[in-house]
């Protein structure tokens, strides 16, 4: 180890790094290994920059060196030690980098993540900036040494116990990089097996794309999988490097390899996973596809190469088209994006066509995990929406519960003289079910899509047609007279009835008409041509308190024998004016906005007193 130097400075952690060491070192990491990982980690960054700047040729100091990354095991003195021929750090950087904490929320996030008892995964640690510090865990006291690729830079050491202090002085390191050297505590020492190492290096480090080595042995697998030809590529290599980038522990539900020439030139993997996470919406944007130029690392979090509603889609994209000394605002803007971007939609569109053609199992998988994302793609790409729409599913009253079909395979289903698309929203199938709405279509044998997913209440304004055949609510569909057989006996009473219902509801309703629709309910309510439909309504609600409800319209089945008997009443000059309320509001109820159930139940029990009586 380093001797301490006579001209050493020595420097004190402040407060705050100094409560972040204690919460890293004596509750963050369960998992000690993970030390390995980081700084193998923290070695490729540094690696990754010294090639970046080689290649848009900046001087660099020893570029002749070769880029790689050694451990050393040295069981007798009991020493650990990583190596690495990457940028290095400077004096200003070691107190900088090594010094502090990168973040000021940092702290506050771990400490609240403590309080709570969440486990700190281990996967999460390197998002904080803090990776180097699991060092501690395993050791009293690290050394860093490391000569900057600056020309002219000079080398120094760091020194810390990783609690209060640290110090750095000159040092004789004239090689390019950084070597960490630090003796194990007496429970670590399994941490000087080559075995136990190689495996932890396999497990977390094996796409490393640099050289790495155990005591002279590279043990890692260099390869940018994405260089190699499709068919040189075994699936387990897939899988495995799938599990390296998203740290996912399931293999993926499938791939797709790219190697696109002409336009644009790029070389893609990209993985779909095999589960959503919990919360699709939220998680998944941010990491999605990582950036590569020729090779070279240049971001992870590329929002620019998906579409918002493909970004569960995971991978890489490795082109030369763009200049390596890039910015991220320079890549945000690059034309070179959004020609990539083009060609993945297209690609991902294809592949889940094929998936749907030819493995239906792996294409539900997919739709029940990631539709609801992918489905938002027909609000805001227009170029693909009818390759969006052949792509959706949707649960229907010809499947069975929990099955589902396709636009195209309802229009097959359609009949001879039907010329729209029937739907329903609802937030269940079986309440959707005891919709009296569908009876008409039931009897009539027409086929209504149940859109039980939130998501739909969205989607589904932006859709209108398909195949030239228009989506519509049977909330609003209007049923024409003459599609259904109207009785004489109906014709004659309905002008009373409908009187009468209108004087009862008053401005309830906007109106009350006959219903076409009805077969085995008195009443039911839908909405006016130009208003929204109910369910779109109580949707609105949720997210606006003052949205207003426009009113809607009743509809009466007048071959329906309680209408019959009210219409008799009416004739003998009694009061129906409590049944009639009763049927609106039991309408309302069905519907799941009816506000006052104090008052129907109170209806209820006066009118079955009234028919107890006799
Ligand atoms: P992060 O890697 O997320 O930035 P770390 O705690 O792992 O956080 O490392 C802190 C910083 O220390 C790095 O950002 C880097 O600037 C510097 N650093 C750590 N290890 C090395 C290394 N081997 N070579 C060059 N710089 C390094
Ligand atoms: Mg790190």
């Amino acid at each position: 180890m380093a001797e301490m130097n006579a001209n050493a400075n020595k420097f004190e952690f402040k407060a705050e790094m100094k409560q972040l060491l204690h919460l890293i070192i004596h509750s963050l990491y369960t998992n000690p290994e993970v030390f390995i990982r980081e700084l193998v980690s923290n070695a490729s960054d540094a690696l990754n920059k010294v090639r970046f700047r080689l290649q848009s040729e900046e001087a660099v100091y020893s570029p002749e060196s070769e880029l790689n990354i050694k451990i050393t095991l040295d069981k007798e003195n009991n020493l650990f030690s990583i190596e690495d021929t990457g940028d290095g750090m400077s004096h200003d950087d070691l107190v900088g980098r090594l010094g502090t904490i990168a973040s000021s929320g940092t702290l506050k996030f771990l400490e609240q993540m403590k309080e709570s008892k969440q486990a700190i995964d281990s996967n999460m640690i390197g998002q904080f900036g803090v990776g180097f510090y699991s060092v501690f865990m395993v050791t009293d006291e690290a050394t860093v040494e490391s000569r900057s690729s600056a020309l002219d830079g000079k080398a120094y050491i760091w020194q810390s116990d990783g609690q209060s202090t640290f110090t750095v002085s000159e040092g004789t390191r004239t090689e390019r990089g950084t070597k960490i050297s630090f003796k194990l505590k007496d429970e670590y020492k399994q941490y000087l097996e080559d075995y136990t190492v190689k495996g932890i290096l396999k497990k977390y480090s094996n796409f490393v794309d640099f050289p790495l080595s155990v005591n002279g042995e590279v043990v890692n697998t260099v390869s940018a999988l994405w260089h190699k030809k499709k068919d040189d590529v075994k699936p387990e290599e897939l899988t495995e490097f799938y599990k390296f980038i998203t740290n996912d522990f399931e293999a993926p539900l499938g791939h797709l390899q790219l190697n696109i020439e002409g336009n644009v030139n790029f070389k893609a993997l990209l993985f779909i996973p095999a589960t959503a996470p919990n919360t699709l919406f939220k998680d998944v944007a941010e990491k999605s596809v990582q950036l590569y130029s020729s090779k070279v690392f240049i971001q992870d979090d590329c929002k620019e190469l998906l579409p918002d509603y493909l970004k569960f889609v995971r991978g890489v994209v490795d082109t030369e088209d763009l200049p390596l000394n890039v910015s991220r605002e320079v890549v945000q803007s690059s034309p070179v994006m959004s020609k990539i971007k083009n060609v993945l939609t297209s690609k991902l569109l294809g592949l889940f066509d094929e998936w749907a053609q030819k493995d239906k199992e792996k294409y539900d998988k997919f739709f029940k995990n990631f539709g609801s994302l992918f489905k938002t793609g027909v609000t805001s790409d227009y170029t693909n929406k009818d390759k969006i729409l052949e792509l959706l599913r949707f649960e229907s009253s010809a499947q069975p519960k929990g099955e589902t079909t396709s636009l195209c395979a309802y229009a097959g289903r359609m009949k001879p003289d039907q010329k729209e698309i029937f739907y329903l929203l609802g937030e269940r199938r079986d309440t959707i079910e005891e919709n009296p709405k569908l009876e008409y279509y039931r009897k009539h044998d027409l086929e209504v899509l149940y859109l039980t997913d939130t998501v739909d209440y969205f989607t589904i304004p932006y859709i209108f047609e398909y195949d030239k055949k228009p989506l519509i609510s049977i909330e609003k569909a209007e049923i024409k007279a003459d599609d259904a057989e109207v009785s004489a006996e109906a014709k004659e009473i309905s002008v009373d009835i409908i009187k009468s219902f209108k004087d009862i509801l008053g401005d309830k309703v906007e109106d009350v008409r006959v219903s076409n629709r009805l077969v085995e309910s008195p009443v039911t309510l839908v909405a006016g041509a130009n208003s929204l439909d109910p369910q779109m309504e109580k949707m609105m609600q949720v997210f606006d308190k003052n949205f207003a409800k426009t009113k809607q319209i009743l509809e009466v089945n007048m071959e329906h024998p309680l209408i019959k008997n009210l219409h008799n009443m009416m004739q003998s000059g009694k009061n129906v004016s409590e049944y009639v309320g009763q049927l609106y509001d039991g309408a309302l109820l069905l519907e799941g906005s009816l506000n006052s159930p104090a008052d129907y139940v109170k209806r209820m029990t006066e009118i079955m007193l009234e028919a107890t009586k006799k």
